[in-house]
């Protein structure tokens, strides 16, 4: 079951229905990876093993469509730009992740989905961690071939109610068109139309490939193959982080396998 992400979604001023879960230990995740790589798919099988809040900026973006943004505000150029494949000025980005900073203070934790997508973002995400007295745990970086990229991007049908994901071949609804969870109608996102793939792609490698430079140096990066059924790479993810759970710090929090609350997610 998704998670309500209403203050990550509308910002400062709505709250989350749901309580947070009860987790063993607070998750702090980056993914990173391609568009297409399926980072959506693995924030949401994370919230459900380890309770970690999805939160895509993309998601505020595409949630903002809901309602009608005023010709030349910042939200309706900023979807111009989405819509064209092409990178949101990081002001606008970082103005409405400043605003929602009580996500990352979420004591069910959270996993950031695309952001920070530029070094920018990512010295600012650090400077906003820092002030909150909070660390990463890891950077999760999905890697996958660019043709199989194109094919994932082409496919994929979001509803425009729950934002769950599918694809048209790999991932079908039971009926086609229709969401399985919501019952609400399956759309192509603008900018999964081939003329904005290859432009989303370039803009990917020009600017995060930075961004996992950044993090590879804070020793933070742990790189997955993203081959395979969900399932498997979420299994390896659980693995690598918990290859990564320090000997000191088992002590108070069990390995991810053993973390996943019965209600999280
Ligand atoms: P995503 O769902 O993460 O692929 O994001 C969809 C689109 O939203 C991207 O192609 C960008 O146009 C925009 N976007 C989302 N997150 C960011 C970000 N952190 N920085 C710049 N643009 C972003």
């Amino acid at each position: 079951m998704p998670r309500d992400r209403s203050a990550w979604l509308q910002g400062a001023k709505a709250f989350c229905l749901q309580p947070p879960p009860v987790v063993r230990r607070t998750w702090r995740l980056v993914l990173l990876g391609p568009p297409g790589v399926g980072k959506g798919t693995q924030a949401q099988l994370l919230s459900n093993a380890l309770g970690a809040c999805p939160l895509s900026t993309g998601d505020i973006f595409r949630a903002a469509r809901s309602y009608q943004s005023a010709p030349g505000s910042a939200m309706a150029v900023a979807q111009e730009r989405m819509d064209h494949g092409e990178l949101v000025p990081d002001d606008l980005v970082l103005g409405l992740v400043v605003e929602r900073q009580p996500c990352l203070r979420c004591r069910g934790g959270f996993t950031l989905d695309g952001f920070p997508r530029t070094l920018r973002q990512a010295v600012s995400l650090d400077g906003m961690l820092e002030t909150h007295r909070l660390r990463l745990d890891a950077v999760i970086s999905y890697e996958l071939s660019e043709e199989e990229l194109t094919e994932r991007l082409s496919g994929r049908r979001m509803c425009r109610r729950c934002h769950a994901v599918f694809h048209v071949v790999k991932r079908p609804p039971a009926r086609a068109g229709v969401c399985d969870h919501c019952g609400d109608v399956l759309e192509r996102q603008r900018d999964d139309e081939p003329r904005a793939v290859k432009a989303r792609l370039d803009a990917y490698m020009e600017a995060t490939l930075e961004v996992e430079e950044h993090y590879a140096k804070q020793n933070l990066v742990v790189s997955i193959a993203a081959t395979g059924e969900p399932m498997v790479i979420i299994a390896h993810t659980l693995d690598a982080l918990a290859a990564r759970t320090l000997p000191s710090e088992e002590n108070h929090s069990p390995a991810p396998r053993g973390l996943a609350p019965s209600n999280a997610g």
